[in-house]
């Protein structure tokens, strides 16, 4: 069991992290940077270290930094949270090699699925359906790469194998332009990622975002407690996700999730993680693992009762996973908005000081943020300013409880997308449930 543990991470998700530590008797270290000595966990850590000016680069993401602090302070493990280094697979094995459990899995694994060519391979091998495409990185041959797009069938999309963050992506939408825009993908992937590779998948026309979560201690135990849609989407960013994805028959649900239990099994996956699908015409296409806790991990709490975090730190400590699959049972519905200090219709950042916060409350309503009032959001980070989850029964009741908790919501003094949701959760397309990932973007060019 860990003993006292080191949070690598700021805003909200700093915060769930320091709650499943306190439940658990783990002790908390905090860094933060000179911005956000005023953060919540900040306040409640057992400790806290300021590691940095503002800038993520000289603070969040300063490797030596924090891996000093975890010394001075004797912290045992560190928990990245999302964003930051969670994904850094240098970061993973600094931590590892410097005597700290890193809170995820071996730095191999990271850097396994942190490729995008190398990730569709491993799915593959284990039975995980993935997007018709290239057998791996396209070659340098270019009849070869016009046979294989051919093949794929227009249009395709070329994506970088060490893309990230919805970058080193590029349609193509016909012959005449393939080789030409295969070019400028390579060089952009190269300046942006550092390599050149990149490969070929067919282009869904209208899929929905569909995940699964996944939990592994990397002892040979592996479950999934099942799927989140999270289609609405602006900019590659989620906007709302909920659980279970509407529509997708429990038979499809678990047929998937085996899969996915097959894949962590066999790469010997260790803690939480979620693999991305696009889900087009019933079926489900992989597009890449998150080896990581993600925002919306909530939504999928609310539906199968178990605390992915405080599980995360179990299988970090070295305990085998306590929850099998057939004590897996998933119940209700939940979804989740994410709240932004951001203008609702420029989704121009807002940072500034929260005169007022009332959280909503009630039966079936979770508030998952930092701020309260008083609190200055700084301008330097990520505008999630908190994420608020219901859970009902039923899909209709869940929405009843947003929007009736959106309407209770008050943040004074700054601006927040509060408005888009109360705009969304009454939307008929979203009502009815199942929307494709571009249902939001042409919905917001239509209005406004
Ligand atoms: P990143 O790591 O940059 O997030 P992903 O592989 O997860 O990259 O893809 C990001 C987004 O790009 C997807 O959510 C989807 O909107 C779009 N996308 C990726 N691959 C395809 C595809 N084969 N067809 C249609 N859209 C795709």
């Amino acid at each position: 069991m860990l003993e006292k543990v080191l949070i690598a991470n700021r805003g909200e998700i700093a915060l769930r992290v320091l709650r499943a530590c306190k439940e658990l008797g783990i002790k908390t270290v905090a860094v933060h940077s000179t911005a956000d000595r005023e953060l919540k966990h900040v306040r409640l850590a057992d400790e806290a270290v300021c590691i940095g000016p503002p800038p993520s680069a000289q603070s969040y993401l300063d490797v030596p930094s924090i891996i000093s602090v975890a010394e001075l302070t004797n912290a045992d493990g560190i928990h990245p949270g999302y964003g930051f280094l969670s994904e850094n697979a240098d970061f993973a094995e600094q931590v590892e090699k410097s005597g700290f459990t890193f809170i995820g899995p071996t730095a191999d694994t990271i850097r396994l699925m942190g490729d995008k060519v190398s990730a569709k391979q491993q799915m593959q091998r284990t039975g995980v359906p993935t997007v018709p495409g290239s057998d791996g990185a396209l070659p340098d041959d270019p009849d070869e790469v016009i046979r294989i797009a051919r093949e794929i069938g227009f249009p395709v999309i070329v994506k970088a194998a060490a893309g990230g963050g919805g970058r080193g992506m590029r349609v193509v939408h016909n012959e005449e332009v393939l080789l030409s825009s295969i070019q400028v993908t390579q060089s952009e992937a190269q300046a942006a990622f550092g390599s050149p590779v990149v490969y070929m998948e067919k282009f869904l026309q209208r899929p929905r975002h569909v995940e699964i979560q996944v939990l592994a201690d990397g002892q040979g135990n592996a479950i999934h407690l099942g799927d989140r849609d999270c289609s609405l989407q602006r900019r590659h960013q989620k906007v709302i996700e909920e659980a279970p994805a509407p529509g997708i028959d429990d038979a499809l649900r678990n047929e998937i999730g085996d899969a996915c239990v097959r894949a962590c099994l066999d790469m010997g996956y260790r803690g939480a993680g979620t693999f991305e699908f696009l889900f087009e015409d019933n079926a489900f296409y992989f597009i890449e693992m998150n080896t990581r806790v993600q925002v919306e991990h909530p939504v999928t709490e609310m539906i199968s009762g178990v605390d992915i975090v405080r599980e995360q730190l179990l299988i970090a400590g070295g305990a085998p996973l306590s929850i099998k699959q057939e004590d897996v049972s998933l119940k209700g519905h939940s979804i989740e908005c994410r709240i932004n200090a951001e203008d609702p219709r420029t989704f121009m950042p807002s940072p500034g000081t929260i005169k007022t916060f009332h959280a909503p409350g009630g039966h079936g309503v979770r508030v998952d943020s930092h701020v309260y009032s008083g609190y200055t959001v700084p301008p330097h980070y990520d505008s999630l300013i908190g994420k608020l989850i219901t859970f009902a029964d039923t899909r209709e009741a869940a929405l009843v409880k947003m929007r009736q908790a959106l309407d209770e919501l008050v943040v004074d003094g700054i601006r927040t997308n509060a408005a888009l949701h109360r705009e969304l959760v009454t939307d008929s397309s979203f009502m009815a449930g199942g929307v494709s990932i571009h249902y939001l973007e042409s919905k917001l060019e239509h209005e406004h």
